[in-house]
Formats: C-alpha cells, sequence, structure tokens
C-alpha cells in the first residue's frame, strides 16, 4: 500500500491559514511578563526568551525570563496570602465558588485559549479545545467541589479527652510543569491547591509558557485574591530550581522527566520538602487474541499517538499475541498510514509537530537506534517536511525486549511491537521496566482482564479501553514513574497537614 504524503502546511501566527481552520480564531497575545502579587512585571534582570511556534520555528513572543531573584519576590507574594491575605480568612465555600468562577471564565474563552495552546505547543488545535480544555475545566469544577469538603475527625482516644483532627493547607506550593499539556497541567496543580488553601509560585515549562500566563490573568478577573496564584516563566536550572531550593515554600509539585525530579530530590532533601512527583513510562499495552480487534487497534494508535506520543501514558510497549500478531498488526500500520500530519489549525489535522528541536531530535535519535539495533520499520520513521517538527507516526516491529526502543521513554509517535504467547511470560515481561505509570488490557475474558489488571504494577489499567482520565480517578506512578497521587481524593493529600488537637475535659475546680 501506498504511503500516504502528509505536508506540513506551517500557519504564522499572524497570517493563519485561511479556509481549512474551522472554527479555530487568531490567538491575541495578552500576557508575557511574570506574575507576581497580581502585578505584571518585567525579570528583575530585564531578560526574556523567546518562545517559539513548533510548527513553523518562528518566534512568537519574548517572555519575561523569571529566575531567583523574582522567585524570591513571588515567594514572599504567597507566604503573605497563605498568611495574612483574604484567602487565608475566606470560608471554604467561597474559595470552592471562585474556582468555579475562573472554570466559568476559561470556558467563555475557550476557543481562544485552545488556538493559543495549539500556536504555543504545536497540538492541534481540534485537541486542544476538545480534549485538555474540556479536561482542565472537569479538573478545577470537581476540586471546586472539594473545598468546603475537606475535613477532620473526632477520635475516641484513652482517658477524658476529647481528640479531634484538623486537615489544614500544607502552605505555600511550588509547582513545576512541563510543555505536553500545558492548560491540563495547571488544571490538575491549580485544582487540589486551592482547594485545600494553599498558595502557589508556578513555574510553566520554557516551551509553553503562554496559556499559564493567560489563566493566571483569568484568575485575578475571576476574584482569586492577589498573591494566591503567582506565575514565574523562566527555565528550571534557575527559577525551576530557585523554588526548589527556597525555604518559603512547602512542598513541590513537579511533572516531567524522571532525570530532574532526581535533581529536584537531591536539592530539596537538605528542608525535607514534602515532594509529589508524575514522571515517564513505558507504558505495556497487552492485546490477548480474543479481544475486539478493531477497538484494540484503534486503542493501540491513539495510545501511541495522541498528543504527538507526547504523554506520560503512552502505550508505547504494544504487546500482541502471536496468534493474531500479523493481522493485528497490519490494521496498526495501516491506522497509522492514514494519520493525518500537518497545521495544527487545519481542521483535518490528527498530528501537529513535536514541541522543539531538542524533542525532535531525540526522537529522531530512537528511530535510528531502532533501525541500528535491527527492529523493522513497518511504517513512518521520517521527518515530514522541511519546516517546523513534524515526524510521522511511526510503528516499529520485531522488536525485542532489550531494545532501547522497547525500554526507554521516547515521548514521541513510536510504537514498539512486542509479540508474547505466555500470560506469565507476558506479566512478567510487561513489568520488566522501572516505570509504572499506566497499562492496558484488550480482551473479552472478563477473570482474565481482573487478573492480569492485579499484577500489573502500574498506577492505572485500563481494560478495553485507553487514555480514559476523569477528575475523580487518582492518576500516578508505581516505581519510577513518581509518587503520590493526582485527581480524585487522593490527589488533595499532598496539598494538606493533618493536625491532631487533643483537648483535657478534666474539669479543674477552682477553690
Ligand atoms: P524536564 O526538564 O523534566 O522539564 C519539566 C519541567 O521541569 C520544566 O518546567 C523544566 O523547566 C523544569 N526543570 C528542568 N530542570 C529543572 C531543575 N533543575 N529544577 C527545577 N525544575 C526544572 O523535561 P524536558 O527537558 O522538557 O523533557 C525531557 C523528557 O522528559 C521528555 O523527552 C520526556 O521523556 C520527559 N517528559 C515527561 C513529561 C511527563 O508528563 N511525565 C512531560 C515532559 C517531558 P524548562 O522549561 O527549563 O525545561
Ligand atoms: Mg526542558
Amino acid at each position: 500500500m501506498a504511503q500516504s504524503k502528509p505536508t506540513a502546511v506551517a500557519p504564522s501566527p499572524t497570517q493563519p491559514q485561511a479556509g481549512n481552520r474551522g472554527t479555530a480564531p487568531a490567538p491575541q497575545i495578552r500576557q508575557t511578563q511574570l506574575f507576581i502579587g497580581g502585578q505584571w512585571r518585567p525579570a528583575r534582570s530585564g531578560r526574556t526568551f523567546d518562545t517559539i511556534n513548533p510548527a513553523t520555528e518562528e518566534t512568537i513572543a519574548q517572555v519575561a525570563e523569571g529566575d531567583a531573584a523574582d522567585v524570591e519576590t513571588a515567594v514572599a507574594a504567597a507566604r503573605e496570602a497563605f498568611e495574612t491575605g483574604p484567602w487565608a480568612r475566606m470560608d471554604a465555600r467561597q474559595r470552592g465558588r471562585l474556582m468555579l468562577r475562573l472554570a466559568d471564565l476559561i470556558e467563555a474563552e475557550i476557543d481562544e485559549l485552545a488556538a493559543l495552546e495549539a500556536l504555543d505547543n504545536g497540538k492541534p488545535f481540534a485537541d486542544a479545545r476538545h480534549i485538555d480544555i474540556p479536561l482542565a475545566l472537569d479538573a478545577l469544577r470537581y476540586y471546586a467541589g472539594w473545598a468546603d469538603k475537606i475535613h477532620g475527625q473526632t477520635i475516641p482516644i484513652n482517658g477524658n479527652y476529647f481528640c479531634y483532627t484538623r486537615r489544614e493547607p500544607v502552605g505555600v506550593a511550588g509547582q513545576i510543569i512541563p510543555w505536553n499539556f500545558p492548560i491540563l497541567m495547571v488544571a490538575w496543580k491549580w485544582g487540589p491547591a486551592l482547594a485545600a488553601g494553599c498558595t502557589i509560585v508556578m513555574k510553566p515549562a520554557e516551551q509553553t509558557p503562554l496559556t499559564c500566563l493567560r489563566l493566571a490573568r483569568l484568575a485575578q478577573k475571576a476574584g482569586i485574591p492577589d498573591g494566591v496564584i503567582n506565575v514565574v516563566p523562566g527555565f528550571g536550572p534557575t527559577a525551576g530550581a530557585a523554588i526548589v531550593k527556597h525555604p518559603g515554600i512547602d512542598k513541590v509539585a513537579f511533572t516531567g522527566s524522571g532525570e530532574t525530579a532526581q535533581i529536584i530530590m537531591r536539592q530539596a532533601a537538605d528542608q525535607l520538602k514534602r515532594l509529589t512527583f508524575e514522571l515517564g513510562g513505558k507504558s505495556p499495552n497487552i492485546v490477548f487474541a480474543d479481544a475486539d480487534l478493531a477497538a484494540a487497534a484503534r486503542g493501540a494508535h491513539v495510545g501511541i499517538h495522541l498528543n504527538q506520543g507526547q504523554c506520560c501514558c503512552a502505550g508505547s510497549r504494544l504487546f500482541v499475541e502471536d496468534s493474531i500478531h500479523a493481522e493485528f498488526v497490519e490494521q496498526v500500520v495501516e491506522l497509522s498510514r492514514k494519520r493525518r500530519v500537518g497545521d495544527p489549525f487545519d481542521a483535518a489535522t490528527e498530528q501537529g509537530p513535536q514541541v522543539d528541536r531538542a524533542q525532535f531530535d531525540k526522537i529522531m535519535g530512537y528511530i535510528a537506534a531502532g533501525k541500528a539495533e535491527g527492529a523493522t520499520c513497518a511504517t513512518g520513521g521520517r521527518r515530514v517536511g522541511d519546516r517546523g517538527f513534524f515526524i510521522e507516526p511511526t510503528v516499529f516491529t520485531n522488536v525485542r525486549d532489550e531494545m532501547a526502543i522497547a525500554r526507554e521513554e521516547i515521548f514521541g509517535p513510536v510504537l514498539s511491537v512486542l509479540k508474547f504467547s505466555d500470560t506469565e511470560e507476558l506479566v512478567r515481561r510487561a513489568n520488566a521496566t522501572n516505570f509504572g505509570l499506566a497499562a492496558a488490557i484488550w480482551t473479552r475474558d472478563i477473570a482474565r482482564a481482573h487478573s492480569v489488571a492485579r499484577r500489573l504494577r502500574a498506577g492505572t489499567v485500563w481494560v478495553n479501553c485507553y487514555d480514559v482520565f476523569d477528575a475523580a480517578a487518582p492518576f500516578g506512578g508505581f516505581k519510577q514513574s513518581g509518587f503520590g497521587r493526582e485527581l480524585g481524593e487522593r490527589g488533595l493529600d499532598p496539598y494538606l497537614e493533618t493536625k491532631t488537637v487533643t483537648v483535657s475535659l478534666e474539669e479543674r475546680h477552682i477553690p
């Protein structure tokens, strides 16, 4: 079958492609400065950095480059808001109302925000509009509902005492997020922190600062008091590290790579800072011969290629039972061949560019390694066009467990297909990784589904589906995929301290 030839049409931010844009408006760049204590300000150093449109490699805007001096100011604002500001005295129910108002303001601008996200990140406008932002709204509204439902217990301890617990906010949360789901990561971080009554110093990824800054503006408009949310764009080793090391930060929530998490953990050790990590994965997606193969093929396709393959939970190791291997792989390869790669603003586009040149180079390096190690590149494997960081949806077959493409996180549209015949052996191989973020099983055998789900060492197991997210369902990793959970009731825990209050009920008679 002839390889389809996707063409990468790259829109300029000021002159987007006309005709095929669907409902995408031209995004306005309004916020490019630091947001500290409710004010927009340049970096103390006066420095800025470029944020790039990965579809065109053109600069979209210059953004203020915060560093340790700006983090100092941001932490001071967040501490003041936490300790003495209106936020500290506000009724929990009112906090929830402000969060709902923020969600409503985001929803009112959903098209423009989706366009800004597509411009800065490269993801298809339609994905940002119909996947990322609806999930972000879901998280904000879900946690708004928690704000007035966080409470302690009374505990029947021995003796004549009244003992109760209080659930108190942990304090100022430092939140460091990646570039793959910028708006969604903001919502997953702000939601539980605000519900708990914390204040925030956030550093968005250098590749994608624009929507986070826009959301800070909307938070202010919603009435969230100044100083509660502070945003310091900048680089990891400067602004990020300053957040991690600052004694005024009580807790760090980080999503990104394991390497950076190790640096953060070492740097936070001096102050025994509370940490939660959402890191990478090499998630097994397992297809048994009795599965609905058409559904499983779509699940395998979306599981790897969603968001240009830049998903921590990507189903990047596809284990296929040998009796259906040939037939199944053909379906998966066919779907990859048909995937439309191109202009994120074209309504027909399913896959945009990778986020930046570093990611592009890393992925192309893995593709070269896969070929060199003897895997078969069944489709894809090449750059698309010569401008922008577009890569063909790629499927490798004849992959062996020890190859780099089967072991390491590629974070791109590259699938490794592995064959299995025995369930015991399969479970062992699926678990033979330092990661443990997600897994999926495709089968019609209900006993096998539950039994394999129990034995897989992963924080999320999908059965006959993939990438199903809900704000109420906890998400996070076993092993080196992280610790702590985001979303659901468990997602509140890292933002809360438990205080035990014990009161003597001994009546003291004053003579
Ligand atoms: P990264 O370095 O871990 O970046 C994530 C965030 O951490 C960014 O905001 C980054 O700032 C910041 N950071 C970097 N060094 C820091 C430090 N020393 N102290 C505090 N914060 C720091 O990830 P990346 O370099 O963008 O991507 C590398 C790989 O990480 C990817 O190929 C992928 O495998 C993995 N990744 C995983 C996820 C996920 O969702 N789990 C997301 C993104 C990437 P900068 O803006 O300066 O980078
Ligand atoms: Mg980076």
